[in-house]
Order: structure tokens, then sequence, then C-alpha cells
């Protein structure tokens, strides 16, 4: 690597990616490539990667069909000055496969629009329900990106203005039932499927509360979406969404989102006074070429091996002795202090184990990796429980890595 005599930058783009928040001074502080379910660090030494790019890498590294489809692309142009045939192609694909998985779509009855990231699907779909429904007010629960819409009742809220967002927790529709009441007219209800379970009857008592009063269901499929299965969460708990939105897994690591829902919605795009979403990068060709290739790619078989090495990956680490929660193709391992956290990542870091959270299985996992993991996993809880937990406090008090939203 060029050894650079600038100042480094004081933070990565992606708060989440810092390595500050793997622990104080963490090695390796950059990652230069990757292959399968591998990486290289900028340390010199190669790493078995369970982040996934935070969930973005779907495929696994230098999976070649896809490598080849996105570099020709590069070649014929990325943007242009009209659509790219793709955005076309791409959507159809998109619609058909949702259309025909998600309980109650039909692929007629669906439109799309594409964006880049899931910041940007989730809050044109927060923009569609407002115009749609004529109200401001949402309900929200979970992580929904760096949106002021979203963001603004999470601490530190610097620069971020109130937007008409109320959280509700998940899990509760008697709370749902409240704050629909409380906070009456509501414009929609987005959630994510967090590692919890959801208890009986809760999507379809959501679906219920949101109809009851008028507020578009959006589910934020961010995360879940053609990984839970190819309907996403949607599918798994058969709850049928008004709007849903997607990104990381769709481009593979390309930056390509979308929200999907009832046509009649969409409608708004396209009239003379449209509801406003638009960016020069939006339907780039190159992510759309991307896009398409993930969705040549994927189908029932891969969406089974990421719940198969999930599955084992979880099955492995609680018999060595983890607490771990979530489900085969996202999990997390709760650690009991923040110093056994610590003491876990840098641990697996020191034996070549990117772990942080969540666990997010890709295409390149083998059973191999799962065995040595677990493996691995299971020497660093020996040598944790040897330690005890005076001792392990005070060799990680000073190393604790950095945590902003408590409980996100
Ligand atoms: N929704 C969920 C559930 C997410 O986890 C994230 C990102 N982690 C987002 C939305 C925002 O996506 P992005 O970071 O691509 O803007």
């Amino acid at each position: 690597m060029q050894e650079t005599h600038l100042n480094p930058l004081p933070i990565a783009a992606t708060f989440s990616k810092d390595p500050s928040f793997w622990g104080v001074d963490f090695e390796p502080q950059y990652i230069v490539h990757g292959d399968g379910s591998h990486v290289l660090g900028s340390d010199g030494r190669i790493y078995l990667d369970w982040v996934s790019a935070l969930g973005s890498n779907l495929l696994g590294y230098n999976y070649q069909e896809f490598v080849l489809r996105v570099q020709r692309q590069v070649g014929l142009g990325a943007g242009f000055s009209l659509p790219h045939w793709l955005e076309q192609q791409v959507a159809e694909k998109i619609v058909t496969l949702l259309g025909t998985h998600v309980s109650g779509w039909n692929p007629e009855g669906l439109g799309l629009r594409f964006g880049k990231t899931g910041t940007d699907a989730t809050t044109m779909a927060v923009r569609l329900a407002r115009a749609v429904t004529g109200r401001e007010r949402i309900l929200s629960s979970g992580y929904h990106g760096w949106g002021s819409w979203s963001i603004s009742k999470t601490p530190p809220a610097w620069g971020v203005l109130e937007e008409g967002v109320f959280d509700f927790p998940f899990n509760d529709l008697d709370k749902l039932a409240f704050c629909l009441d409380a906070y009456s007219p509501v414009a929609a209800v987005i959630l994510e499927q967090p590692m919890q379970n959801p208890n009986p009857g809760y999507y379809a008592g959501l679906r219920k509360l949101c109809d009851e009063h008028g507020a578009l269901l959006i589910l934020d499929e961010v995360v879940t979406g053609f990984r839970y299965a190819l309907g996403g969460a949607a599918e798994v708990y058969g709850v049928e969404p008004d709007i849903a939105c997607y990104g990381k897994s769709l481009g593979n690591g390309m930056a390509i989102s979308c929200i999907v829902g009832r046509r009649e919605y969409f409608d708004w795009f396209s009239r003379n006074d449209p509801v406003f979403v638009s960016s020069t990068h939006f339907g780039n060709a190159v992510d759309l070429a991307a896009a398409d290739a993930v969705l040549d790619i994927w189908g029932e078989a891969q969406v089974a091996h990421l719940w198969r090495i999930g599955l084992d990956l979880m099955d492995g680490l609680k018999v060595a002795g983890y607490d771990v929660i979530g489900h085969g193709p996202r999990s997390l391992i709760q650690h009991k202090t923040p110093y056994e956290r610590a003491f876990f990542i840098t641990g697996m870091r020191d034996r070549g184990f990117l772990m942080n959270r969540p666990n997010i299985p890709n295409l390149a996992h083998s059973s191999w990796d799962v065995m040595k993991t677990i493996a691995t996993a299971l020497e660093v809880k020996a040598e944790m429980l040897n330690c005890g937990p005076e001792e392990l406090e005070a060799k990680m008090k000073d190393k604790l890595p950095r945590v902003l939203f408590e409980g996100r």
C-alpha cells in the first residue's frame, strides 16, 4: 500500500466500518482486497470475514460471473443522458421475483423505484407514504439509515431537525395501538425485522392495526431482503407490506437500492406534480448490471446455503458457550460485558477472523469456514474463562470498541 503523508482522515466514511468500532488502535486499519469469504488486511494478514461488508456482500468477493458482468458494463458506460435499458429489465426481474414470493403481492400489481443506498430507499418510502396519505407522522421501529426523518430520535442528533417521527417497540401490539391513537393521524408505520422472533400473530396484528388506522405499512428489508428468503422477511413471516425497501445485497457491494409496493402509489412519481425523488446517479448502469447479475445468480438454493451456514455457525457458537440470537442469515453474539466483547473481537482477530456484530454469511462461506470459526471461538472462550472477569476488565478497559447507538 502507498504510504500517505497527509493527516489521516479522522473517521471512516461509514461509522460502523471505522476501526475504532472494533477496538482502540485496532489492526488492520484497512482492507486491501477480498476473495471468496476472506479479505486481505493492510497489516498483510488474511482474515475470514463474517461481517460481509455490513450485509452488502452476498455472493462472496470476486464471484467470477458477477465480476465479469460488472466489468463489461464499466466499458459500456455507467451514466447516460436517458435511462439505461437495464433499468426496465432489472425492475421487471425484481417485481417478478417479489410478486411471486411475498404473500399478497403479484408482479402486475407492483411498482418500483431505484435509489442507491438503503437510506435512499427508506427515505423515499416515507416521502411517498406521506404524499399518498396526506399525513405527516411516522411510527418507526429499528434503524433505517442516516436520513433526518429517521435519525431525529436517536442521540446524538446534531444537525438533525425533528420530522414528526415516533419510535415504537417491536413485538408489542398494545404499544403500537397506543402510538397509532396518540400520534393520530399516522402516515406510515415502518419497521425492520430485528434479531428477535416475532410473537405468534404479531405481523397479522400489525397489518390489521395499520389498516384500521389508514397508515401504510413499510417493511424495511434493507438487511433481510433476498437473504431471509427470495421474498425477504415478508415471505418468511407471511406479511404483506404496502411498500418494502431493499438495498445492501441487491448490488452485491455495488450501490443500488429500491422500493417496491402497490402500483397505484408509484403512479405518484410520474404525475405532472410528482413526489420528487431524483438523483444524478440513480439508475446507474454499472449498479444495474450488478443487480441484474445478482438476480440471475440468486435462487432458493443460494438462500438455503445462507441458512445452513448461518444456523451451523449459531449452533456451534452456542455449544462453544456463547449467547447467540438472530437467524441463520444474520445473527449476533450477546456478550455479557463490554470487556468480554472486546476480548472476543481481538482474540478472534489475532487468530485470523473478523467478527464484530452481526455475523452475516454469504455464498462463499463454507462448512470448513464454520468449523474453523467454532474451534477458534472455543479457544478464545477458554482463554476468557481462564482470565476471570476482573483480569478481563483490567486487560480490556482501555481498549473498548466505540459504541455509537446503544441497542441499535
Ligand atoms: N435499513 C436498515 C435495516 C439498515 O440496517 C440500514 C443500514 N445498516 C439502512 C436501512 C440504511 O442503509 P444504508 O446504510 O445503505 O443507507
